[in-house]
């Protein structure tokens, strides 16, 4: 870039994932615009960036045509727990579609690098295990899932026909569940809503039998592989995917969440949501040869920072989130 800052637009950047991508970007010396119509997100997640110069934050739906001038774009904005997701299902799959349409008709003016934020619910519940990403899924096109997942989906098959058609430079990531500070408390995933009721004291609520497998990744090695799959080369599109592939059943999340919080809470269990895929585990071969990235950070170590985040949030201290977890 011969010493000139790089402009770099995050849709969603007001999010859990988003704020974090924007703390890294400003960290390194970028020019952040940060894009957000705070369905999810809140300028709280960005206070200590709400003063840098090299950041500026824009109130915008990306369903919106955006014009503005920048070098690289990552495709955040939608939000990302089923709660948040299926409560406007329209303006969901609104988000998805539309939000990539305008997203990638501002990259093809620019000729700017676009990122899409994608997500293991492409997989669906998926028959293949680990998902590699030649597998396409088991999707349910009409279930209450289907906002999220079809609209996530629809937004891949927009970006590789805008990267086939007007040769656009594209990267996909695929997301698998992502954890740690600046979650949402309300939000209802399952690492949330277990840290919250385990510092509360009240029981800790089990969907199913609770043998059902998630793989969790915190959110520093994410925004990590996120930042080394914008710098791969041109011929580098994706989809990759990204996730911690050790499985962990959600019953096991539960003990662990009550000894690391010392907490009394109960286990109560309820019945599983309809179309809840039993395990999501990603195949993670390529983001090691292409990216050179494999998540560092333990699901303890993970855990411990963000119990001490959430005891801050529910004390009414701080929302700013501890230190790195993973060097830059
Ligand atoms: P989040 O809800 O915290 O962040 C999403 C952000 O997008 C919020 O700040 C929200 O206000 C904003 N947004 C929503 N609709 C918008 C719109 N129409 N216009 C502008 N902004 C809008 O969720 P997150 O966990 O940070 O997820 C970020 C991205 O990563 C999402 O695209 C999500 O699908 C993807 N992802 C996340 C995970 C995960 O485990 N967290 C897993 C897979 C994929
Ligand atoms: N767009 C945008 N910013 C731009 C350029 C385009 O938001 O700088 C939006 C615009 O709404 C457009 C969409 O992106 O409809 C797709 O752009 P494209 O050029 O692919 O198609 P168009 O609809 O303009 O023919
Ligand atoms: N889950 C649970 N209790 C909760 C929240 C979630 O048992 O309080 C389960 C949920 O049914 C699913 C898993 O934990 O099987 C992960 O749920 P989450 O909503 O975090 O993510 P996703 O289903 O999208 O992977």
């Amino acid at each position: 870039m011969g010493g000139v800052r790089r402009r770099v637009l995050v849709t969603g950047g007001a999010g859990f994932l988003g704020s974090h991508l924007c703390d890294r970007l400003i960290a390194r010396g970028d020019d952040v615009l940060c894009v957000d119509n705070f369905y999810t997100g809140t300028k709280d997640n960005l206070a200590a960036l709400l003063a840098v110069p090299t950041f500026e934050l824009m109130r915008h739906d990306v369903t919106f045509p955006l014009y503005v001038e920048v070098d690289e774009i990552y495709n955040l904005a939608c939000p990302a727990s089923p709660i948040h997701y299926q409560y406007d299902p329209v303006q969901t799959t609104k988000t998805s579609v539309h939000g990539a349409i305008n997203m990638l008709g501002l990259a093809k003016r620019l000729k700017a690098k676009i990122l899409q934020a994608s997500t293991s619910e492409v997989y669906g519940d998926p028959s293949v295990h680990p998902q590699p990403e030649e597998y396409w899924g088991n999707v349910n096109p009409i279930g209450p899932r289907a906002c999220y997942d079809e609209g996530k989906r629809c937004a891949e098959t927009l970006f590789f026909d805008y990267h086939r058609q007007h040769r656009l430079r594209i990267k996909v990531l695929r997301i698998f569940n992502t954890y740690g500070p600046r979650m949402h408390p309300n939000d209802g995933r399952v690492v949330s809503n277990f840290i919250v009721a385990a510092l509360r004291g009240e029981p800790i609520t089990i969907y199913g039998d609770g043998r059902q497998t998630r793989s969790f990744c915190h959110v520093d090695d994410m925004v990590e592989a996120m930042i080394r799959m914008m710098d791969t080369g041109d011929d580098v599109t994706g989809p990759i995917n990204v996730g911690n592939p050790m499985r962990t059943p959600v019953a096991e999340l539960a003990e662990l969440v009550i000894e690391l919080t010392g907490s009394r809470s109960s286990l109560a269990f309820q019945p599983l949501p309809e179309d809840d895929p039993m395990q999501r585990c990603p195949d993670i071969t390529k983001a090691r040869r292409i990216l050179d990235w494999a998540p560092t950070v333990g699901l303890r170590r993970g855990l411990e920072a963000t119990i001490a985040y959430f005891e801050g949030v529910l004390s009414g201290a701080s929302s700013a989130g501890g230190p790195p977890l993973r060097p830059a």
